[in-house]
């Protein structure tokens, strides 16, 4: 795919990497690729970062078809900058393409797009330990009409965030609130894909929670109300007398996340046995009751992994390893950070050197 780049005539200054917070500020580009039904994708460009201008009646303005990704450049210690198994990003944007009847795109000419933007905006990866350039791949309907039906025009962008250290303050375990009103997606809905409306439908029970002193909910299933799902909008893993659970993602209501798959590769190697499978919210009670629940973590890249120090359901609110991260969460935290970052060697072949 050829990309035609226009530079920026007022290239701006990273600000000090301490200040840096998460997803406030650009970098001087962005990515912009069209699509038309009978066409396939043109004009691909990258161009001086700005506002996007759309038509009032644009699909994604009034039936949300917006699909989006997540993933990070990190700067190694030799000043190389490195992706980590950006192949999964493009294959999941796929998927979750095919769910909100989007355009998909050749695997090899989303990795193209992906590099040359990043290699466009060098100079905005970060170098301390724990900070990134975050990328954001998204694509949108934009038809010029408000019949509903599949989209016959879409854009593809990718935008980019230099982001400060999650942790800048330390790892520190979370407060979680188990949600049983509000579900964030069902068997058969949109729950495996990287969709905004996703988000949109899910914030109302985040905001619950963190008036309530809580920094996210925990999802139950969409049906039964009875199988844990997520945390926020992370993947979750619970170390139960010893062995390692987290939900399976075969009923297509769960994100089949990135850092979640790692985890999953990592403990295997490490010799952990780690169950993938239905976990009812009585199950996990009775093992809070019992003393068994040993660890509880979120994992995502954003956070990388998000210890679980407490969990509150109805009146209850149960302390997880007395409040403090566990080892394997730990253990965990620093493995894949280590690979990412550049620090430990990659004995799975997940760096994607630039
Ligand atoms: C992005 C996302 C995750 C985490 O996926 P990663 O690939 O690990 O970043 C988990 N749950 C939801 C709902 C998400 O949107």
């Amino acid at each position: 795919m050829e990309i035609k780049i226009t530079k920026t005539t007022t290239p701006q200054m990273m600000p000090p990497e301490e200040k840096l917070g998460f997803g406030k500020v650009f970098t001087d580009h962005m990515l912009v690729v069209d699509w038309e039904q009978g066409k396939g994708w043109y004009d691909a460009r990258i161009l001086p970062f700005g506002r996007i201008s759309l038509h009032p009646a644009s699909t994604v303005l009034h039936y949300g078809a917006e699909i989006f990704e997540g993933l990070k450049a990190y700067r190694r210690a030799d000043g190389g900058v490195q992706l980590f198994r950006p192949m999964e990003n493009i294959k999941r944007m796929n998927r979750s393409a095919e769910r909100m009847s989007l355009p998909q795109m050749d695997e090899q000419d989303m990795l193209e797009l992906l590099t040359a933007f990043v290699r466009t905006e060098e100079k905005w990866v970060p170098k301390s330990f724990g900070t990134s350039l975050y990328l954001r791949p998204y694509l949108f309907g934009n038809d010029e009409t408000l019949g509903v039906h599949s989209v016959h025009r879409a854009t593809f962008m990718i935008i980019a965030s230099p982001s400060g250290s999650y942790y800048a303050e330390g790892i520190n375990p979370v407060g979680i609130m188990i949600e049983s009103e509000d579900v964030r997606t069902v068997r058969g809905g949109t729950g495996y894909a990287k969709c905004g409306g996703n988000y949109a439908a899910s914030t109302r029970a985040g905001e619950r929670a963190a008036k309530k002193g809580y920094s996210q909910v925990l999802w139950l299933d969409g049906v039964e109300r009875k199988y844990i799902e997520e945390v926020g909008a992370m993947n979750v893993m619970f170390k139960i007398d010893g062995v390692v659970v987290t939900p399976e993602i075969s009923s297509g209501s769960i994100l089949p996340g990135i850092t979640r798959k790692s985890c999953i590769e990592v403990l295997k190697k490490l010799g952990y046995t780690v169950e993938e499978r239905l976990l009812s919210l009585d199950e996990l009670v009775l093992a809070m009751e019992s003393g068994k629940l040993e660890e509880a973590w979120g994992c995502g890249t954003a956070a990388v992994v998000s210890p679980i120090g407490k969990l509150a359901y109805r009146d209850k609110e149960y302390v997880i390893g007395g409040g403090k991260i566990g080892e394997v969460t730990q253990k965990l935290y620093d493995i894949l950070t280590g690979i990412q970052w550049g620090k430990c060697e990659d004995e799975f072949g997940w760096v994607y050197k630039l």
